[in-house]
């Protein structure tokens, strides 16, 4: 292909990209495919002579889009949003152009600059306290991270590293193995799994907070397990909060359990991945007092913020904290302008060497939104929860299961666990609308979770006369 083809095939793919979302609620949310439906529509290899490109996207429709889940649809309500809006597909189109792999400053000085500058913009969005901006001349600063996950790893391994070199320092007789023997990592029994599986890459004993009945963690109980395993001679080391957890979108007492952290000399990482993109709206803001006891704290402007995957975004207080837990210079990445006193290698904030360019969609998205547009992305699918909510009260064969506070609804149907499941398996076998379960207090619970950026009210009421429907049908049959 070449550059007279681009021109025209770009054309018509974005023609392509733009119908297919403007019609995408006409297709069935959920495919109707068995586990291994497409190999039998391609061949076994891969050609020896090249092929059309129009024979390709033919087999687009023909192969690929039959079994796609469509997340954008507005009939998507299962796990949380993955954020797109066209401002990022065009900056990430321009990132694949570019095509740099920005592992440090001299591997393309604009594409380190810009996410250290774009991290900035979105911290003060937050209102994070002045010790997460790196400004000029600040000891913190942001990252992006490709995953939630990873940013929680990546917090664990550094809090490691630092609980190790500070345990040495006093007890230089003590053998790391030793030490990592005794570190606990802590967390809610409500986290991610993303936190647990941290531990075990860690290879750190990991233990479970309970959380109250609203489904955060409060600070006196975790107190009471720090005492009782400090008397048994282990070194608590790390905690990890959730604001916003994946069940309920519950957000665990970070202002009880900053102090408690911060005295324990624990590192304490916040894990906001759908949240934290609320936290631009002053009204919800509040949610993240205590990340002022934090060490790190992230959160997925690819889930809730117009910004397509990948782009998680992490802050440290102190990057010399993370920079130092896995600072690698063989001579081959060394250049001339590394301690320069900004950042300039954000190959030692992550996992992998090599980076994209990934802070070009939040150029452009910040700046074709602006802080008020991005607002009243997050207050219009905070309403249409809000409204999903009151039809599930209304109706009195419902509950609701948690505390509704942003765009997440938990409900079910009042009775024996069996009835929700039955009634989820229905909802999702109709392919209407697509929905997950969670488990909240050993109830099997439905959650509904406002996802694509073009769901309306009418998709949500539409939403919720197809579940009553389904709901009326599954109860008669068992009378
Ligand atoms: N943490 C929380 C609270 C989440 O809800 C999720 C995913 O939904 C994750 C972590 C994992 O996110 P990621 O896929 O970015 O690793």
């Amino acid at each position: 292909m070449d550059s007279a083809e681009f021109r025209r095939r770009g054309k018509e793919m974005v023609d392509y990209v733009a119908d297919y979302l403007d019609n995408v609620e006409q297709r069935p949310v959920y495919p109707d495919v068995e586990p291994g439906y497409l190999r039998s529509l391609i061949p076994a290899e891969a050609p020896l002579e090249p092929e059309k490109y129009d024979d390709i996207m033919t087999d687009v429709e023909r192969v690929i889009m039959p079994g796609v889940t469509h997340w954008h649809s507005p009939y998507f309500y299962a796990y949380f949003p993955a954020a797109s809006s066209y401002p990022a597909m065009l900056a990430d189109m321009l990132c694949t152009a570019i095509g740099c792999i920005g592992f440090s400053w001299a591997a393309s000085p604009a594409c380190t600059e810009l996410e250290t500058v774009m991290l900035d913009w979105l911290g003060k969005m937050l209102n994070l306290p002045e010790d997460f901006i790196a400004g000029t001349e600040g000891q913190g600063g942001g990252v992006i991270q490709s995953t939630a996950s990873e940013a929680t790893l990546v917090s664990m391994l550094a809090a490691r590293c630092k609980a190790v070199r500070r345990i040495q320092a006093s007890n230089p007789e003590k053998s790391e193995a030793d030490i990592l023997s005794k570190l606990v990592a802590y967390t809610s029994e409500q986290a991610h799994c993303s936190v647990e599986r941290a531990s075990l890459i860690a290879g750190v004993m990991m233990k479970k907070v309970p959380a109250d009945n609203n489904y955060g963690v409060e600070g006196a109980v975790l107190k009471r397990m720090l005492e009782q395993d400090k008397a048994d001679g282990l070194i608590p080391f790390y905690f990890c909060a959730t604001l916003g957890t994946t069940a309920s979108c519950a957000f665990d007492h970070t202002t009880e359990l900053g102090p408690i952290c911060n005295e324990e000399q624990m590192w304490m990482h916040i894990d906001a991945a759908y949240a934290g993109s609320a936290f631009i709206c002053p009204e919800f803001r509040p949610l993240l007092n205590g990340i002022e006891f934090a060490d790190s704290f992230n959160f997925n402007p690819h889930k809730w913020l117009l910004i397509n995957f990948d782009c998680s975004a992490m802050w440290v207080k102190k990057r010399e904290s993370i920079i130092g837990a896995f600072k690698m210079e063989p001579l081959y990445l060394k250049h001339e302008n590394q301690e320069s006193g900004v950042i300039t290698d954000y190959r030692h904030w992550q996992i992998p060497l090599s980076r994209r360019f990934r802070s070009l969609k939040m150029w452009f998205v910040f700046r074709m939104y602006g802080l008020q547009g991005l607002q009243d992305h997050i207050r219009k699918q905070v309403a249409l929860a809000k409204e999903f909510e009151s039809l599930v009260r209304a109706d009195n064969r419902f509950e609701i299961c948690a505390k509704v506070v942003m765009g997440l609804v938990c409900f079910r149907l009042k009775g024996s666990n069996g009835l929700s499941e039955l009634l989820l398996k229905r909802i999702n076998k109709s392919r209407e609308i697509h929905l997950v379960p969670c488990q909240l207090s050993a109830r099997f619970v439905l959650r509904f979770a406002i996802c694509a950026g073009s769901t309306e009210s009418r998709h949500i009421q539409q939403a919720w006369k197809h579940i009553t429907k389904l709901t009326s049908e599954m109860l008669e049959y068992r009378h």
